[in-house]
């Protein structure tokens, strides 16, 4: 991977405006129905981003994106999905270019579905945390005696709010997404982020590596009325990943790339908080785990 890690960025003089900034992208309007991602290196846990970030870490997820959405165009033909291209637009001076190679999307602009679509394929998180208060998963009964981090019978779709920048979403019933999206829509959405993680989960596995849950974004095209797989998707900080090898029913398991880091906050009292920087170590131990997880996901080695 490259040696400095891209953690700021200035394309003022690509004309471009800015439109937003994500814990780790930044977001640009190309044109009225363009946008520009730029997946920067930063790296957040525990909802903090760290103050330094992991080289090569944007351009690894941008690839990694970009290979599902390849994979989903040849399996799942009928979706649409918004990826133009993952090149920068003409208008962008040469230096600029060079620099962000491989780390950029083109997408197509639509208007936004306001609810994560979750697919849950194992218990964990906050669904685990819901279950041993109630027996339930964002209202659903589930079975009794599940353990923590145990394979569902079938994978289930488990929707939230998308909350503005720095709230926290809210996990809704399926009754409460249909409220806010429409009926006929949310049951099209259910069905397509299943049909997807379903895909996803297996393909994954046999290459060691288990999508224990994942997090999908829709559009809506105005012209066909039909859905659109938009954000970024299946990568690391959209999905928890983990090692297939390594899997144990009955407890939490490690994270596939940020568990080195998730350890040294806990261990070094710097858990959750901020301005704290990643000593070289943590940030070699981490950029490999990424590297790790493309090569087993896309069979290509990350140079
Ligand atoms: P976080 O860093 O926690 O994810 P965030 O969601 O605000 O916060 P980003 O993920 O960087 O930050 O923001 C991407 C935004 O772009 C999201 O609001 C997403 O819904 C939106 N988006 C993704 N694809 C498209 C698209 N094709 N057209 C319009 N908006 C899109
Ligand atoms: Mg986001």
């Amino acid at each position: 991977m490259s040696s400095e890690a891209i953690t700021t960025l200035d394309l003022s003089t690509s004309g471009m405006k800015h439109i937003a900034s994500g814990k780790v992208r930044e977001i640009y309007e190309v044109d009225q129905s363009t946008l520009l991602f730029v997946a920067t290196d930063r790296i957040s846990a525990y909802d903090v981003i760290l103050n330094n970030g992991i080289p090569g870490k944007g351009a690894l997820l941008t690839q990694l994106s970009a290979h599902w959405f390849d994979l989903i165009r040849s399996r799942i033909p009928n979706l649409k999905i918004h990826l133009i291209s993952t090149s920068l637009p003409s208008t962008v001076p040469d230096d600029l270019k060079d620099k962000l190679a491989d780390q950029t999307m083109q997408v197509r602009r639509y208007p936004i579905l306001p609810i994560e679509s979750i697919v849950r394929g194992y218990i964990t998180g906050s669904a685990w945390s819901e279950y041993k208060k109630s027996g339930t998963v964002n209202g659903m009964t589930m079975p009794s005696g599940l353990k923590e981090s145990q394979k569902l019978e079938t994978a289930i779709w488990t929707p939230s709010t998308k909350a503005e920048a720095g709230q926290h979403d809210e996990n809704i019933s399926k009754e409460r997404a249909g409220e806010i999206i429409g009926a006929d829509v949310a049951r099209k959405v259910e069905e397509v982020s299943l049909q997807l993680y379903e895909m996803a989960r297996d393909y994954a596995a046999e290459r060691g590596i288990l999508i224990a849950d994942t997090k999908f974004e829709f559009g809506f095209d105005p012209d066909t009325k039909g859905l659109v797989l938009v954000d970024e998707v299946l990568t690391p900080d959209s999905s928890r990943f983990w090692p297939a090898d390594q899997y144990q029913v009955g407890k939490s398991q490690s994270s596939y790339d940020k568990q080195f880091l998730r350890d040294w906050l806990t261990s070094t009292g710097n858990k959750g908080k901020e301005g704290v920087s990643m000593p070289e170590n943590i940030v070699q131990a981490t950029s490999s785990k990424y590297a790790e997880a493309y090569e087993k996901l896309t069979g290509k080695k990350w140079t």
